[in-house]
């Protein structure tokens, strides 16, 4: 059975405060989620101690950029290897924020993914077309090469079939992130088919990978969209910040 994974990325938001009270309730409401369902946040590097001191047991914390080296003279990074010795287990890579507003490539997330699963942690790899692409009828097609690209040193590796026990897909529209846009649940869907059918294309055993939708995911549309086959949970930004919707989102998948 694929993991089925809700996933809130802060991104440059939250506070000691917010990390011990939205924490502390999504815990308190932990024990009633099904237990089969991976409850993950994703704070600023800053707050990690402080929501992994929140977090128990039922709640996994991930880091939302590493850096591609091991260690040395990078003043600013951080690595795969300090995000596992903190206590993360997750670490989110090719977000399009960091793809449009820090030049991350297709070839840099693939250096960060074999650093990130090198180190036993979980890459959240993330894909998607702007709107541009997606009118352009290009969709898929941007999608499949974000996905080979950025996955290539594990379809090259031999030996690597363990490693993609800790790849997650999530796609996200460019355009549907913190536009309040969605994706209906059958486009999402259809990509979400698709990506799979790339995985297994490269030998991944695509049937166990967790493929997450990302993109204006709210407590009022989650259902919809974590009930289609494909689509294994999601990736959530600002209803993240929101304890109650987030606990609602978790309660969805
Ligand atoms: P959003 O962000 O839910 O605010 O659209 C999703 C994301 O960027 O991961």
């Amino acid at each position: 059975m694929r993991r089925r994974i809700v996933a809130g990325n802060w991104k440059m938001n939250g506070s000691k405060d917010l990390s011990e009270k939205l924490v502390g309730y999504v815990r308190s409401e932990a024990g009633s989620l099904d237990k089969h369902v991976e409850v993950v946040i994703i704070p600023p590097a800053i707050y990690i101690q402080d929501v992994l001191k929140q977090a128990g047991d039922r709640i996994s914390v991930g880091v939302q950029n590493v850096g591609q080296w091991q260690s040395g003279a990078y003043t600013g990074e951080i690595s795969s290897g300090m995000a596992r010795d903190a206590g993360c287990s997750y670490v989110l890579v090719g977000h399009s924020e960091r793809r449009q507003l820090f030049g991350e490539t297709d070839d840099l997330v693939a250096l960060k993914v074999s650093s990130i699963v090198g180190n036993g942690l979980t890459a959240i790899v993330c894909v998607g077309e702007t709107l541009e692409e997606r009118e352009a009828g290009r969709a898929e097609t941007v999608v499949a090469e974000q996905v080979r690209a950025g996955l290539a040193p594990l379809a090259q590796e031999s030996g690597s079939q363990g490693q993609w026990q800790n790849i997650v897909v999530a796609y996200e529209p460019v355009w549907a992130i913190g536009t309040g846009k969605t994706a209906t649940a059958d486009d999402a869907q259809a990509m979400h088919a698709s990506i799979r059918g790339v995985l297994k294309s490269m030998g991944a055993p695509s049937e166990e990978i967790s493929l997450l939708y990302g993109g204006s995911v709210k407590a009022d549309n989650a259902a919809a969209l974590f009930s289609e086959p494909d689509i294994d949970g999601g990736l959530i930004g600002g209803a993240s910040l929101i304890a109650e919707d987030f606990v609602s989102i978790c309660r969805s998948v």
